[in-house]
């Protein structure tokens, strides 16, 4: 670890969580140099829900290199972009009824949402933007500014936090009307809020903790969005790709938002990132926002394979089953270790145990590691412990990762 230690910058972070080095992944299992193997229920933060190395992805990338298929070429009209464009409009956009165009935005997820908000201001000639509390957008300048955790935020950077961040549903417990007071935060000048352009949500907070958005809220909202002229972005880049059963993540609201950032998954782990949005609202100028890296053809191929999985409605059964073993293995835990007073939210394949306590997730998440299971911590302060393993992930390794959480969190009670 000396070299990472010496060369790499002290902003490194997941590192920390997981010493050791890794060389080798397949599925849900990974492999360190020295042929430790640990059951991933990570997945890169959500980036690989086809698995590591999924074979027929795998397959399609070795075919592709080797008939010199483009790997970079701008953002010029490519065999393997036409691929992935025809493929997610036939597989994915057309049965949901959905007609978005489709804007490369770059390598990184955060690249879509600047996109995003860029894209909203310009149309609605307003500035202002609401984003909620606990929201995770990205880091970068825009971005940061509709992020709700203050730890990511320093005052030295200039950014000026969002004028308003609204509390997310069931943040403040559920006697607090969140839409009541965005209702009264739009329509009462004293507010001081300016009309915003947009407002960007989360279905599921994923680093700010699993907190899970009701159908209703979502619903409601979209009405205020429509009442209000705002336009509606749902950030699907960690939610979206299948992580809540369905994949978009607003599908099970019946909303059809304005905007759609993607990212993620959608790439199997290559880097690319996506703005869906209303034809209507497509009003740059070519060439207005471009940059290097708008559509990597690896990914396309990547993408383009991995789409196949949404062919049929299979792969949408699997992952409520799946989801409901992970719902039921981790009530079980909870109610084991009832002293922790951990409490389980989720949906689909996106769970989270909130200990309510930093420290005990973090200490959870370690023994965790020690015994081969990768695992994250998220929250605002990091006490929730979360799970987010790949959709391709085989029952008996649920079951593997479960019993080792169950022993991990005795061992840390001892
Ligand atoms: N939005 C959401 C909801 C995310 O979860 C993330 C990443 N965790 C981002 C934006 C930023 O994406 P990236 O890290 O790929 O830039």
């Amino acid at each position: 670890m000396r070299i990472f230690e010496e060369m790499e910058s002290e902003v490194r972070g997941y590192i920390r969580s997981f010493p050791a080095v890794f060389d080798v992944a397949r599925g849900s299992e990974m492999y360190d140099v020295h042929g430790n193997r640990y059951i991933d229920f990570f997945a890169g933060a959500g980036s690989l829900n086809y698995g590591h190395n999924n074979p027929a992805i795998r397959d399609a990338l070795i075919e592709y290199l080797q008939r010199d298929g483009i790997v970079h070429g701008l953002d010029k009209a490519t065999v393997a972009k036409q691929a992935f464009l025809t493929k997610f409009r036939d597989t994915i956009l057309a049965p949901r009824n959905l007609e978005y165009k489709v804007q490369f935005t770059g390598p990184t997820g955060t690249n879509a949402v600047e996109t995003a908000l860029k894209l909203a201001r310009m149309v609605k000639g307003r500035s202002n933007v609401i984003a909620f509390t606990n929201a995770y957008h990205g880091l970068s300048m825009g971005s940061l500014a509709v992020t709700g955790n203050s730890f990511y935020r320093d005052e030295s950077y200039g950014v000026r936090a969002n004028s308003a961040f609204v509390p997310f549903d069931g943040y403040l417990g559920s006697g607090f009307d969140s839409m009541a007071y965005l209702r009264r935060l739009l329509s009462d000048q004293s507010s001081g809020v300016d009309l915003p352009a947009a407002i960007i949500v989360e279905t599921v907070q994923g680093e700010g903790g699993i907190h899970v958005a009701r159908d209703a809220w979502l619903r409601q909202l979209a009405d205020i969005c429509h009442e209000f002229d705002i336009l509606l972005i749902i950030d699907d880049i960690q939610m979206g790709n299948g992580r809540t059963g369905t994949f978009f993540s607003f599908e099970r609201a019946g909303i059809t938002p304005d905007m759609v950032t993607v990212s993620k998954s959608i790439g199997t782990g290559l880097p690319m990132s996506l703005l869906l949005m209303r034809p209507e609202l497509d009003q740059w100028k070519p060439g207005e926002h471009t940059g290097t890296f708008r559509g990597n053809n690896l990914a396309f191929i990547a993408a383009t394979k991995a789409l196949s999985y949404w062919d049929t409605p299979d792969f949408a059964a699997g992952i409520a089953d799946k989801g409901k073993l992970f719902e039921q293995g981790l009530t079980a835990i909870v109610e084991k270790y009832s002293q922790t007073q951990g409490r389980l939210r989720g949906v689909g394949m996106v769970w989270g145990i909130d200990f309510a306590d930093p420290g005990l997730a973090g200490s959870i998440s370690e023994e965790c590691f020690k015994r081969g299971l990768i695992i994250e911590t998220a929250g605002a302060n990091g006490q929730v412990l979360k799970f987010l393993p790949a959709l391709t992930i085989s029952e008996e390794l649920i079951a593997e990762g479960l019993t080792m959480i169950d022993a991990a969190i005795g061992a840390v009670l001892k």
